[in-house]
């Protein structure tokens, strides 16, 4: 048992909250507004801006242990935490997190491979950049950018002459990667260094944001080890404690499934926390994420993370699918297709390309699951 203080009120939050609360554990949620996924289904909440040291102070003081489900939290708000209980990931974590070329920086020192970037602060740095990575490009705001908000792909100058400059001081260009396909993989750390991750992810992006996850990712075992690899080492290059999600890019496979040893991985981003692409563990994996994430943050045995079945898929319900009128989709329908579990996050306002919920169907075969969870969604639109 014990109190977990949890900073951010969104769904990683709530589903974090389910899984402390079915294992034992209280859980006290830090964040603006009651209404929020997370406080809907925690044991209690703390109400304030997360900047706000009162507000910091009344919510850290109940807590054993705490952690977070977003990154870009005021880093003075988790030093503050960090005097009343032990919270992880650490501010120094988030600080590199909340950081792209920070975070670039500090995984390329430590040996690990990520796409070629530049800073960058206007249209005459733009220009040293695509020297030195090329063009087309994509240029990213050094921070709080998330789903794809604040990216350019740049092909020329010119488009780079349409880029709002003002709007932000810092940017980082980084070189356009033809990749195959995206994979993620979330690692667990415990205090003492112990780590475990889940299954290689695949995942499919519709305008830079998620859209479907789906394992086993189809890659071969060379490029699976490697990925591996390259999430336990940035786990331990950024010292994380509680998981970690490395975004990759798989590049030049020499042919679309089975690998012969050909191909390469580079770290698109990471994320100290929870993660999208791992929502299907919380039906696909004997442990799911969020179980995980108490486990390491409480100082517990890791769970095993190996699928139940052979496959599994994942489909994000985003605002889109909401009808104009204010109803809400014919959830009914979902459970017409067998084996396909909801997920809503209790969020009120449904708005264009707004993570809602997500739907999960595990399966013997992974052309199986991904067909019924995308059948399922496309069954929810209205009419
Ligand atoms: P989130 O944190 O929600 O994952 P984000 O705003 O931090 O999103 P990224 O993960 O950097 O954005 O990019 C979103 C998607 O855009 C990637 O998953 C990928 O599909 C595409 N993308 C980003 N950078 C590149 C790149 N250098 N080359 C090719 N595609 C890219
Ligand atoms: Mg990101
Ligand atoms: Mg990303």
């Amino acid at each position: 048992g014990g109190t977990i203080g949890m900073v951010g009120g969104g769904q990683l939050g709530r589903m974090f909250a389910m899984a402390a609360s079915r294992m034992g554990y209280r859980v006290i949620v830090f964040c603006e507004s009651i209404d929020e996924p997370a406080p809907q289904v925690a044991h209690g909440c703390v109400t304030g801006k997360l900047d706000d040291k009162k507000a910091v102070d009344q919510f850290a003081s109940q807590c054993d242990v705490i952690t977070l489900e977003f990154e870009n939290i005021p880093a003075e708000t988790i030093a503050e935490c960090q005097r009343f209980a032990p919270t992880y990931p650490s501010a120094d974590v988030l600080a590199t997190a909340q950081d792209r070329l920070l975070e670039k920086t500090t995984l390329q020192k430590s040996g690990l491979p990520v796409a070629p970037f530049a800073e960058v602060t206007d249209l005459d740095s733009l220009e040293t950049a695509s020297a030195k990575v090329g063009f087309p490009l994509i240029l990213k705001t050094v921070r709080s950018g998330y789903d794809g908000k604040g990216q350019h792909r740049i092909g020329s100058i010119d488009d780079a002459k349409q880029v709002d400059w003002a709007s932000c001081s810092q940017w980082v260009a980084e070189k356009l990667i033809p990749f195959d396909r995206e994979v993620s993989v979330i690692v667990a750390r415990t205090r003492d260094g112990r780590t475990s991750t889940f299954p290689v992810f695949e995942n499919d992006h519709v305008n830079h944001i998620l859209d479907v996850t789906m394992v086993p990712a189809s890659i071969g075992d060379d490029l699976t080890r490697r990925a591996n690899q390259i999430a336990i080492g940035a786990a331990v290059a950024l010292d994380v404690v509680g998981l970690l999600c490395v975004e990759m890019f798989v590049c030049g496979e020499s042919d679309g499934s089975e690998s012969d040893g050909s191909g390469e991985v580079l770290i698109n981003e990471v994320a100290p926390r929870p993660h999208n692409s791992g929502h299907l563990t919380i039906e696909g994996c004997h442990t799911s994420q969020f179980e995980q994430h108490v486990r390491a943050v409480c100082g517990l045995p890791l769970g095993d993370t190996s699928l139940v079945s052979n496959a599994a898929a994942m489909a994000n319900l985003l605002g889109d699918l909401w009808p104009a009128d204010g109803s809400s989709p014919p959830w009914n329908r979902v459970y017409d297709v067998p084996g396909v579990s909801l997920h809503l996050y209790g969020k009120q306002q449904a708005k264009r390309g707004r993570k809602m919920g997500h739907l999960t169907c595990v399966s013997q075969d992974r052309d199986t699951a991904v067909v019924q969870v995308k059948q399922a969604r496309e069954q929810c639109k209205s009419g």
